[in-house]
């Protein structure tokens, strides 16, 4: 995997791939093709939610993961309990590059501290199962996160490859919207202020209480900071990669647990962005996330209230209404004859009628104009 020059991270061909494999890139690969298979849901098809163990808000009970992480620490309270039960051996997450702040890294966690300096949200590309081969290979069981088509490409391959039910027990991820490219970061300091990447010592996108401030710390002690509402919402969501447009699964229906955001709103039902401590959505998919799910609790790594399905499309409108855009976008890409990716048993003919046919046009209509405007090819 490398960067590309436009900022995203893509695979690098450096031989000839041979027949069979290629059939199982095709087979495994989430750009080109995700679905369920009907021995795999142990639960309830949510149309919109996708299988639904348990629905529960929660936080990390240790004040200081809570505070760090993205929302409430949801993930990073689960996978602390993971290893410090010794249920796996280590974890396979993202987080900051060695080498450069402004530059994420695959990272193998093996105790509460890595866990700790993980924890948050890395809005720019990830590539967690670049080196999925030799892990597969290699000695010890660990538990996996990432965003939601990572996670349903290790799933995909599930099915192929009995090593990955093996060496894999917990499948993690977080509710994903897209990812910027590194342009959407660089965009995003030199509207904070940064003239000169090189200078900086230190930089998050959000976390240090919730949502917090994107934030770069300058080699002389300068700090630049803005809120999440401007960063995300007028800054980085402006560079994602056109795969995120068409996702028919940001809401991480292929793992074991899934935490998002679990936005208070105000009157009118829309999520606020104020300072607040934070809370994760915890939504378990299969028996054994609810079980480990269970077990944080017990062992009093995580906190819990109970939710209701309903209030989760309050918390995450987009990611209510965006399964419904998926078939839309599919048709403007087969009227310019772009080659789509194959999605199947993910409930989406469903999610557009639920759309309305005004939004499903809207929908259709304004991917039919970038793409005869040439867009859409990053
Ligand atoms: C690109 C992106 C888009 C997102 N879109 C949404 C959304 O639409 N709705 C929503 O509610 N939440 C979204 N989030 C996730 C959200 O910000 C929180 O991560 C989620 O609420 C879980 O919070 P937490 O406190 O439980 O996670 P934490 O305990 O902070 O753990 C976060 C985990 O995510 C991993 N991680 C961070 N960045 C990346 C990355 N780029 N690639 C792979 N793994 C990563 C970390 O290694 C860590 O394990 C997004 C995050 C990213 C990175
Ligand atoms: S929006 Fe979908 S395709 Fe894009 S990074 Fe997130 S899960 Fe992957």
């Amino acid at each position: 995997m490398r960067d590309s020059p436009a900022g995203y991270r893509r695979p690098e061909v450096i031989a000839q791939v041979p027949a069979h494999q290629a059939q199982m890139i095709d087979a495994v690969c989430p750009g080109a093709n995700i679905r369920h298979s009907a021995g795999d849901l142990e639960a309830e098809y949510h149309p919109v939610w996708g299988p639904l163990v348990g629905v529960r808000l929660g936080w990390s009970k240790d004040d200081e993961l809570r505070r760090n992480a993205s929302s409430g620490g949801g993930l990073s309270a689960i996978l602390a309990q993971l290893l410090t039960t010794g249920a796996v051996d280590y974890v396979v997450q993202t987080s900051v590059s060695p080498e450069s702040p402004v530059r994420n890294a695959l990272k193998i966690s093996t105790g509460r501290d890595d866990v700790f300096h993980s924890a948050g949200s890395r809005y720019a590309p990830s590539s967690p199962l670049e080196d999925i081969g030799k892990r597969l290979d290699a000695d010890g069981r660990f538990a996996f996160v990432g965003k939601p088509c990572d996670v349903a490409g290790l799933r995909q391959l599930a099915r192929h490859d009995p090593r990955v039910n093996e060496k894999v027990p917990y499948m993690l991820a977080f509710m994903c919207a897209g990812v910027p490219s590194y342009r959407g970061t660089s965009a995003l300091l030199k509207e904070m202020g940064v003239t000169d990447e090189a200078d900086i010592a230190a930089f998050r996108y959000r976390g240090d209480g919730w949502p917090g401030f994107a934030t770069a710390e300058l080699s002389d002690g300068r700090r630049f900071q803005m809120d999440y509402d401007t960063s995300w919402g007028s800054i980085l969501n402006r560079h994602l990669q056109f795969r995120c447009k068409i996702c028919p699964d940001g809401i991480g229906e292929f793992a074991d647990i899934v935490c998002a955001d679990g936005w208070h709103c105000d009157d009118n039902g829309n999520p606020m962005f104020d300072e607040q401590d934070g809370r994760s959505i915890v939504l378990t998919r299969t028996r054994k996330g609810e079980e480990l799910v269970m077990e944080a609790i017990d062992a009093g790594m995580l906190v819990t209230q109970p939710l209701s399905i309903d209030a989760i499309a309050q918390m995450q409108p987009f990611q209510a209404r965006r399964k419904g855009m998926v078939l839309p976008r599919l048709a403007a890409m087969a009227a310019v004859r772009r080659k789509r990716p194959r999605f199947a048993d993910l409930a989406l003919a469903e999610n557009t009628r639920r759309l309305g046919l005004k939004e499903s046009l809207r929908s259709l209509l304004g991917t039919l104009r970038r793409l005869l405007a040439g867009q859409g090819t990053e």
